[in-house]
């Protein structure tokens, strides 16, 4: 059977592995920085591209790194993958393939705090500029393209207020203006959502999340064709941007299970949600997954699940806001997400802690906000840990 006709699960354990010579399970981890070559013609073929093989780790060439990437490409969908060493590397990497001096994104929604800052602060020192939209409407999309733009981005559920943006939309008017759309996928994971399938260019994800799953790796990745990849690549060489091999490794290893860890902290993040909304010191609950929630719709048309991230406001101020996150007991204050630990973070003082006030309040992130990212815990605990912190 091909590959790609395979169930997402099957994918998930036996997608791009390479059984080791001695009949080793899974892709053996190389972790050398080089491979030697039997003949200075044999090493030309490589350098000069006529055959494929091992050559240098920080290139890419190396076979831990490179399955890792045949079994991402198979779960999103994609022709290929590129793996990096964080997240923000695969994003920064996505962003200066696809642009040079004059060009212009078009930035749609909330996004990760770093990636704003990247748009903000950065890139525009390169001559790229950004145009930010706070809301997740077609026509603001439209209006903001110009003849300079070349890539829209967004994430979607966003962070930390879960909007929704609907992919197929803005992926075909991207595509109408020659414009690429970038989707960050980092909060659905590939079990949720495949933007690739719904007409996006590019995928990325901070791989230290759901792809990693046990918060113990840093990395990322960006998936699409081939010959989008082809222009992201010299970056990430030049900038020694790679993923280390024995991350590689144990990013494998995690994504054998992705599948059974995404759905139990769909169906854990479902019931969190409900519990919350009917809770009395609550003010508003974002969650795709409620039938009231703004993208509640949409999502259910580009989602297969709703998540295991949301956020709700606390009916206080940020003192309030901060003692109910103190009493909890299961869920650690930490900025990551998508651990088998539940985690809980106030975004003001954390992945949004550098925007400005203003703009932070202009987009619903106020000090009353509280994201949690829930892990395999039982639910009922996950509940019970909620409610005395609350009461
Ligand atoms: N994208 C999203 C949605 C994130 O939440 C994060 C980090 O929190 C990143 C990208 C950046 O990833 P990393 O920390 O692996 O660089």
């Amino acid at each position: 059977m091909h590959e790609q006709e395979q169930g997402f699960s099957t994918r998930c354990i036996h997608g791009g592995e390479q059984m080791g010579p001695d009949g080793a399970m899974h892709t053996p981890l190389y972790n050398h920085s080089t491979f030697g070559f039997p003949s200075t013609q044999a090493i030309l073929d490589v350098v000069e591209g006529r055959a494929s093989g091992n050559l240098y780790t920080r290139y890419g060439f190396n076979p831990t790194i490179q399955a890792a990437e045949r079994k991402l490409a198979g779960l999103e969908g994609g022709e290929a993958a590129l793996v990096f060493g964080s997240g923000m590397a695969a994003i920064s990497a996505a962003f200066l393939g696809s642009c040079r001096g004059g060009d212009h994104i078009v930035c749609l929604g909330d996004v990760y705090g770093g990636t704003f800052e990247l748009l903000q602060d950065q890139l525009p020192g390169l001559g790229i500029q950004t145009s930010f939209i706070t809301g997740v409407d077609l026509a603001a999309v439209e209006q903001a393209l110009t003849a300079q733009t070349r890539v829209v981005f967004f994430e979607t559920p966003s962070n930390p207020t879960m909007q929704i943006v609907d992919i197929a939309a803005v992926a075909a008017l991207a595509r109408q203006r020659g414009v690429l759309s970038i989707v960050d996928n980092t909060f659905a994971s590939p079990v949720n959502q495949s933007p690739l399938s719904l007409g996006a260019d590019l995928v990325v994800h901070s791989a230290t999340k759901y792809l990693g799953g046990h918060s113990d790796l840093t990395g990322g990745v960006v998936i699409g064709a081939q010959a989008l990849l082809d222009t992201i690549w010299p970056w990430r060489k030049n900038l020694g941007q790679i993923m280390a091999p024995d991350v590689a490794f144990l990013l494998a290893r995690s994504l054998r299970t992705l599948a059974v860890r995404v759905h139990q902290q769909n169906a854990t993040t479902q019931a969190v949600a409900e519990f919350l909304e009917a809770h009395p010191k609550i003010d508003r609950v974002h969650y795709p997954g409620l039938p009231g929630s703004p993208g509640h719709e949409i999502a259910r048309r580009q989602m297969r699940g709703f998540g295991g991230m949301l956020s709700f406001a606390v009916a206080g101020d940020l003192a309030a806001t901060a003692a109910v996150v103190d009493r909890l007991r299961l869920f650690t204050i930490a900025p990551s997400l998508g651990g088998v630990e539940s985690l809980v973070t106030q975004p003001v003082t954390t992945t949004h802690h550098g925007m400005l006030a203003d703009e932070r309040n202009r987009r619903g992130i106020t000090d009353n906000l509280v994201r949690l990212s829930c892990g395999l815990e039982d639910a009922t605990d996950l509940i019970a840990d909620l409610r005395q912190a609350l009461d």
